[in-house]
């Protein structure tokens, strides 16, 4: 087992760099998906072979604290062993049964209890699939087609939902990605994030067509962006006054923010709760579960009672739910204090060594949920995040990997932290923080 010392800038890599020719030849750009190859820093992505608690090891024998686990779902640490427990027993009764099964329930309830104003959750199998359920049946039951979301906001590779940028009021987009029709994008209104002014624009406009908003609760896929006062009742009154749907897409923050959420931190809109929610990451539990749910008069319009048609061979797979139920019921008030204390003291002492070094950042949050943004200006939109030296962060993102600390590798993704991040892992990343800081401001 070799352990990067901070000094030592020549990690062993070959076995990853083999593995990625190999998976290059079968798989485009060697990755199942994009953010794993490192384009935006460079580098050789590491090929992990196990984890545990909050460490990775890869195939070299490198050990890594763990920043991205998994991107959110790994909020316990890896491999938790009451949650190794529920996936061991599960799976030694069977794999799929593609019939009703009680862990779907049991799930299904966890959800609902937490989440007050979700009557009702349909499973499904990843956050894609969520938003893009949550978009069909906002459609089905408004009857008009047109959606809006925020530039920056990201909800999966949903085609209508895969429109952003374009700044300026009631853009109609451009597709984000070729193979998207037109047709589909014209369908998409993208609004800059934060700008009530550009939402009530956008609804004097075309407010007769717009079957929904979809928003992240909190952003994390631009850093993490949190809506500024008054926002989201905003969002919940124009949507009212025109007879559209609110749906907040919680795939990210669902969990992690709060036992409810960012819902349970910031309560609920004035004028009344959004329409519908979606869920995924953390409420999987690092297998494929997530989820869409809200009013039960509004689920209603779902097949089997209702004409709006959803379905999945493998939603609400036995082993899945078995180990989100038990990542849930292991979130406990211990469990989101110590996520508290693992962020701040991370987050903190990343502020620390990079004001030091002369780095101009800012640190955003979301309850735990935190970004380090390589501007000195507070992000309070896509523009904002673009507005960061990304190159910098590339420095500081390979000299924090060179001594065993894996950020998420591009500057525009949340941070991720875990309960299992004990005084020993913090401790390893807070050594390699003055040098990467150093790194960074060596442009
Ligand atoms: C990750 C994410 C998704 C997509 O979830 P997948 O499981 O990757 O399909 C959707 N919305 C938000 C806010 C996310 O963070």
């Amino acid at each position: 087992m070799t352990q990067a010392s901070p000094s030592d800038t020549s990690t062993e890599t070959t076995g990853s760099a083999a593995l990625l020719e190999r998976a290059r030849a079968v798989t485009p750009g060697g990755v199942n998906s994009p953010v794993r190859a490192f384009r935006a820093v460079g580098g050789t992505p590491r090929f992990i072979a196990s984890a545990q608690g909050p460490w990775l090891t890869d195939v070299d024998g490198n050990r890594y604290v763990d920043l991205i686990c998994s991107w959110g779902p790994m909020i316990l640490g890896h491999a938790h062993p009451a949650v190794m427990d529920a996936v061991q027993q599960a799976a030694a009764r069977g794999f799929s049964f593609g019939t009703p099964s009680e862990n779907e329930v049991a799930l299904a309830e966890e959800i609902v209890r937490r989440v007050d104003p979700v009557e009702q959750v349909r499973l499904v199998s990843s956050g894609t699939e969520a938003t893009m359920s949550a978009l069909r049946l906002a459609r089905g039951a408004t009857g008009r087609s047109k959606v809006v979301k925020f530039a920056g906001c990201y909800h999966g590779h949903v085609d209508p939902l895969l429109a952003a940028a374009g700044s300026g009021v009631a853009t109609f987009a451009l597709p984000d990605s070729a193979g998207v029709p037109a047709s589909s994008a014209h369908e998409t209104i993208v609004l800059p994030y934060n700008d009530v002014a550009a939402v009530e624009a956008a609804f004097a406009e075309h407010g007769d067509e717009i079957a929904c908003v979809i928003t992240e609760a909190s952003p994390g896929n631009m850093g993490v962006v949190p809506p500024a006062e008054g926002f989201t009742s905003a969002l919940r009154r124009i949507t009212r006054e025109h007879g559209a749907l609110l749906i907040t897409d919680e795939v990210m923050t669902g969990f992690r923010c709060s036992p409810a959420g960012w819902y349970g931190l910031e309560g609920e809109p004035d004028g009344g709760a959004p329409d519908l929610f979606t869920f995924g990451k953390v409420m999987g539990g690092g297998f494929p579960a997530a989820a869409f749910g809200g009013r039960a008069d509004l689920m209603a319009r779902l097949a089997p009672d209702g004409p709006v048609y959803q379905a999945g061979t493998l939603a609400g797979n036995p082993i899945a739910t078995a180990a989100g139920l038990a990542t849930l019921q292991h979130c406990t008030p211990e469990v989101y204090d110590r996520l508290d204390v693992v962020a701040h003291t991370i987050a903190d002492a990343a502020s620390v060594a990079l004001a030091q070094a002369g780095v101009p950042h800012t640190v955003q949050w979301a309850g735990s949920m935190f970004s380090v943004f390589f501007t000195g200006d507070e992000v309070r939109d896509y523009d904002g995040a673009k507005a960061q030296d990304t190159a910098a962060y590339g420095r500081f993102f390979h000299s924090m990997l060179d001594q065993g600390v894996h950020l998420p590798p591009s500057a525009f993704e949340a941070w991720f932290v875990s309960a299992s991040h004990d005084d020993d892992a913090i401790g390893h990343v807070l050594q390699a923080l003055p040098a990467a800081a150093r790194a960074a401001a060596a442009g």
